[in-house]
Formats: structure tokens, C-alpha cells, sequence
């Protein structure tokens, strides 16, 4: 008997209304997928749509009716499934749909041979680095209190790209002196970047995320070679979707950032870090605001990376589901088989 495809939606709602460059909103739609095989074992995956690549959950669900019809026979025939899936459904667009089917694949094949995926994948999840802990942007008032919320962890992401950020990171570094990391979401011109690059170091800032828009590659490498000047090293986020965007972005960026909603599929994010790595450049793993499900699948690359930033759950006050942990920014892979995830 073949696999049943169900598809169950839930909302998550944020504890403030989270605010980056482009807009604010504090309840998120998503959909989770469960792959149900004769035995009745259960494989599952989260989409988090994003709208800054053309997805939401109406179209998550259009994506699932057509790539229903195409599930493997056979869970473990993992590469040409997700071929297939991106055949059906090709990019763009279609991105958080298979990345919900992925997971659930990986989750299946786990608890079919009754592992954690983590382990079929030969990974010491105690060499994950800590998850930052993200202070979108806000009133001072409102960026002092979640920074106080935020206590407990080592790591803040400073969400940036408006004509106030030099108060933002003034308010920031007067509240805390741990490390802090900015994400820009591509709001900044190459001036603004450049402007914007020495105070940054001022401030103690580790790494700045996507100063620029996704497609200015000539003015990314400008920024870079000014940053390099700094110390001051630049990740790309919305620059790098899959790992055929990464061959260009070496020697115009440091590093890349990795997410499920953006390349579509676990076996995917393997390859983004294998070729990030072959460029010699740094790995970061990302999230949406997503539940723990999602989170979950997003974490098993994490003992591979650099640095990771899933305060994708954490930033919620109704996750459905019980996964990975991000507790004190510290990331603990569950021990369960599969992706180890279960209902709360
Ligand atoms: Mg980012």
C-alpha cells in the first residue's frame, strides 16, 4: 500500500508583532503535512510559506494537491522523490511545499528504522553552535523589553534596513553586551551599507545578513570588499535560495543562510552546505516563523553550520508541537526516531 497524504493547517501567533524591513504581522497560517504508510507510521513536515517569494498558505495548498498524486512508492527513495516533487512543482514558488514533504519523508524513513535522523545522517548534535535570539524591529520601549525577554540567550540577530538604525543599535548596545549579530533584509543601498559598516563594528556586531537587494551581486561585492576592510564579515540571505545561486556568490559574500522554505528540501540544504563549504564559506541555518515542527527538521543541519538563528518557535506563544529545543539559545536535538517530533 502506497503512502496517504493528509494536510492539516494550524495559525501561530508571535508574542509581539514581528517587524523586519518590509512589513509586521502576528499571526501566521501554516499548513503541516502527515504521511501515513501502511503500518500506520507517521511521517510529518511543516511549510512556512513566504510572501517575499510569491508563497502563501493558499498556494502551499494547491502545490500539496499536485505533488499528492506523486509520492514515492517507497519513502526511502528519497532522491528521485523530492526530483520528482521539483518536477511537478518547480521553483519558484513552490519551495515551502516540498520542504513540508521532505521533512516528512525523513521523518518516516526515521521512525521506519526506529533513528533519529540526525544519527542515519552520522551527526553529533552536540556540535550544533547557538541559536540567536531575533529583536525585530520596534519602538525603544518595545526593543528594551525584548531584550530583557530575551535574557536567556547568548546571541541577539538585530533586525535593521530603516532611516533609524543608528538609534536602534545605539538603544541595543546601551541595553546588552552580548555578542549581536544585524540583518539588514536587503532595506540598505550600497551608500547606506557603507555608511552603515564602521559603526557596526563600533557596535561589536559579528556578522551582518543582506544589506542589500537579493539581485545587486555588483554592489554586494562592493559592500563586501568594504566590510572585509572591517573585519566585519556578510552573509547572504535572500541572495541564496538553492546551492546553484552559491557558485556566484563566492568572493561577494562570507557566507550563506540556509532555509527549508527557501531550497525546498533537506537533501537540498545537505548540498547548500557541501558547496557553501567547497567555496570555503561560512554556513548559517535560518527559519520562518515556524513551529516546532519546522524548527525541528531545520535543526538536523545544524551540527554542520557555523552559526544558526531558529528562534522560529521561540518567538511564539502557541507552538503545537514539542521538537527540538532552543532553550537558552542552546539547540537539543530530540532522540526520538525520525525528526523526533511530537503533538503538545
Ligand atoms: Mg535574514
Amino acid at each position: 500500500m502506497g503512502l496517504k497524504l493528509l494536510v492539516e493547517q494550524c495559525t501561530i501567533t508571535t508574542r509581539h508583532p514581528f517587524v523586519i524591513a518590509r512589513g509586521s504581522t502576528n499571526g501566521y497560517r501554516r499548513a503541516w503535512v502527515r504521511l501515513i504508510d501502511g503500518d500506520g507510521l507517521e511521517g510529518w513536515g511543516e511549510a512556512d510559506p513566504s510572501s517575499f517569494y510569491g508563497e502563501t498558505l493558499e498556494t502551499v495548498l494547491a502545490t500539496l494537491e499536485r505533488l499528492a498524486a506523486h509520492l514515492p512508492a517507497d519513502p526511502f527513495d528519497l532522491e528521485a522523490a523530492e526530483r520528482r516533487f521539483a518536477g511537478v512543482a518547480p521553483p519558484p514558488g513552490t519551495a515551502a511545499a516540498r520542504a513540508a514533504l521532505s521533512a516528512a519523508l525523513h521523518d518516516l524513513i526515521g521512525k521506519r528504522l526506529g533513528q533519529p535522523l540526525w544519527r542515519l545522517w552520522g551527526l553529533d548534535p552536540r556540535a550544533a553552535p547557538p541559536s540567536s535570539f531575533t529583536i525585530g524591529l520596534d519602538n525603544p520601549e518595545t526593543i528594551r523589553a525584548k531584550i530583557r525577554e530575551a535574557d536567556a540567550y547568548p546571541i541577539l540577530k538585530i533586525k535593521l534596513g530603516t532611516d533609524r538604525d543608528e538609534a536602534i543599535l545605539g538603544i541595543v548596545r546601551d541595553a546588552t553586551a552580548k555578542p549581536i549579530r544585524v540583518d539588514a533584509n536587503a532595506g540598505w543601498t550600497v551608500a547606506r551599507a557603507k555608511q552603515m559598516i564602521p559603526l557596526l563594528r563600533e557596535h561589536g556586531v559579528e556578522f551582518l545578513e543582506q544589506p542589500l537587494p537579493p539581485d545587486d551581486l555588483d554592489g554586494l561585492a562592493e559592500v563586501h570588499r568594504v566590510a572585509a576592510k572591517h573585519a566585519l564579515p556578510v552573509i547572504v540571505d535572500e541572495s541564496c535560495l538553492v546551492a546553484a545561486d552559491i557558485p556566484r556568490l563566492a568572493g561577494r559574500a562570507d557566507g550563506i543562510n540556509i532555509k527549508l522554505a527557501k531550497c525546498g528540501s533537506l537533501r537540498e540544504g545537505l548540498r547548500m552546505i557541501a558547496t557553501a563549504r567547497a567555496h570555503g564559506m561560512l554556513v548559517m541555518v535560518g527559519c520562518m516563523i515556524e513551529t516546532s515542527l519546522g524548527i525541528t527538521a531545520a535543526a538536523h543541519l545544524t551540527p554542520l553550520v557555523d552559526a544558526a538563528d531558529l528562534d522560529g518557535a521561540a518567538l511564539t506563544v502557541d507552538d503545537p508541537f514539542v521538537g527540538a529545543s532552543i532553550e537558552g539559545g542552546r539547540i537539543r536535538l530530540p532522540t526520538e526516531p525520525g525528526l523526533g517530533v511530537r503533538r503538545r
